[in-house]
């Protein structure tokens, strides 16, 4: 399929079907800040959804976590973030604009968008390490023994639980702890819509493991973490995986691989699979003054585990869902757009049309609607030609349209029109709920 998609079409659907806002608007609106529109918000929570379901609800060796966004502050000096989260940022002497200095080839001079940084004739600093975590004071007292820093990584939260977890489930290594939630990175270049902003959504699980095991746990997780972006329709063209160069490891890695999504503007890291070692668990036990390692009973053995760590964005990953989605074609002489997203992912599930507004049919199709709601996020529309009534849900990905009619009048039976195919079957209403979730399950 020839890919019809740019950043700016899908940026503009976004806005005019209430998926994605600028945060702020009305104010000038606030540089990489976005906030989620009313189908916007049931694509992120299907997507969520989808992973938590494949990380712990299936599964019996994962547990859920949900931690605090502040932590003490000697957390981030265990983990490195505080002497070491840092990128290399230079500054434009004539426009003064700041750059991250490893991906200048990215960037672009704002007065001459044409070029790069350094080639539009102003002068670049020296590179300067700056910190990504942000500060903010805990209590009424604005003085530095009261600062705390908003985390920007779920994954602390889970290791300074380790103990906690071991105690409280009935979990042996290997095992994994899950957690979503929000992280916040003072990012020097934000930009591209959803893909880096300073305040964002991690789903991480961390798997532990015995060291030895690590390197096939390692494979197992890389392999299973790009399945499950194909499992729920991204195509398998614009996804390929992509092994850290030795340089590029952090220091207490010792692999990692990106999965990568081919977005409009380059292949880029959707999520990255590492293998942490032991680094986190023994920092945080030099840091703690607690000992914190596994006693496995029947072997006798301890050991500090490794871990394994699969670290997505839930908001890059929304991102990828809805530009591999995009597709335009031709209906009724008209160029159309349409999200062919996979039914578990798509905001609405169904839409509900009478095809016209008389005879019983708008109270009949309210019925069949009042039936859908209990089971699916659902839409009712009555407005304009029965055409342009499917357009508005293929902007949105509805899966599935059904259409009250006459002869539902006579025999309780609807159309279910399935959006890609524009196939029509006819079926009697009380079948409707199972034929769906029969569709939807897939
Ligand atoms: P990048 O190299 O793109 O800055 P990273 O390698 O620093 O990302 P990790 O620390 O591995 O990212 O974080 C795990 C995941 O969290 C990333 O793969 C990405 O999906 C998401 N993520 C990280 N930073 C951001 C951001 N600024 N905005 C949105 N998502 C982010």
């Amino acid at each position: 399929m020839s890919r019809a998609v740019t950043m700016e079409k899908v940026v503009n659907l976004a806005k005019r079907r209430g998926f994605a806002f600028q945060s702020s608007e009305i104010y000038g609106g606030l540089a990489s800040c976005w906030d989620y529109g009313p189908v916007g918000i049931e694509l992120k929570r299907n997507v969520k959804e989808a992973w938590w379901r494949e990380m712990v609800l299936t599964r019996s060796d994962i547990v859920g976590i949900d931690c605090s966004i502040l932590m003490h502050p000697r957390v981030w000096e265990a983990s490195g973030h505080v002497a070491g989260f840092t990128d290399p940022m230079v500054d434009c002497k004539k426009c003064k604009e700041r750059f991250r200095a490893d991906k200048l080839s990215d960037a672009r001079c704002p007065e001459r968008p044409s070029k790069r940084p350094g080639e539009c004739g102003g002068e670049l600093t020296e590179a300067r390490q700056f910190n990504l975590m942000f500060k903010t004071f805990m209590g009424p007292v604005e003085e530095s023994a009261n600062v705390v820093f908003m985390r920007p990584e779920t994954a602390q939260g889970i290791f300074v639980n380790f103990l906690n977890i071991l105690n409280s489930s009935r979990q042996k290594v290997p095992f994994g702890i899950a957690q979503i939630g929000k992280s916040f990175r003072n990012e020097i270049t934000p930009g591209n819509f959803l893909f880096r902003t300073r305040e964002f959504e991690q789903m991480e699980m961390e798997f532990f493991v015995k060291p030895g095991e690590d390197d096939k746990w390692y494979e197992y997780w890389r392999e299973r973490r790009l399945q499950w972006y194909q499992q729920y329709g991204i195509r398998s063209e614009n996804l390929r995986l992509r092994e850290h160069e030795k340089d590029e490891l952090a220091h207490y890695a010792k692999g990692c691989v990106d999965v990568e999504y081919q977005f409009p503007f380059g292949w880029s890291e959707l999520e990255g699979i590492a293998n942490r070692t032991d680094f986190d668990l023994k920092r945080h036990a030099e840091y703690s003054g607690k000992d914190i390692s596994y006693y496995n009973e029947e072997t006798k053995e301890r050991f500090v585990p490794y871990v394994i760590e699969p670290a997505a964005g839930a908001d890059r990953a929304t991102l990828a869902f809805l530009v591999d989605a995009y597709d335009e074609d031709e209906a009724e002489g008209e160029t159309r757009a349409v999200l062919r997203f996979h039914p578990r992912i798509a905001p609405v599930k169904a839409a509900v049309f009478p095809l016209m507004r008389k005879d019983g049919q708008p109270e009949k199709a309210m019925e069949v609607l009042a039936l859908l709601r209990r089971h699916f996020p659902v839409q009712y529309d009555q407005a304009g030609s029965i055409g342009r009534r499917y357009r508005r849900q293929d902007e949105i990905g509805t899966p599935f349209g059904i259409t009250v009619d006459h002869q539902t009048m006579q025999d309780s039976t609807v159309t279910l029109r399935e959006r890609d195919t524009m196939q029509q079957v006819r079926l009697p209403i009380d079948r409707l709920v199972d034929e769906l979730k029969r569709r939807i399950e897939i």
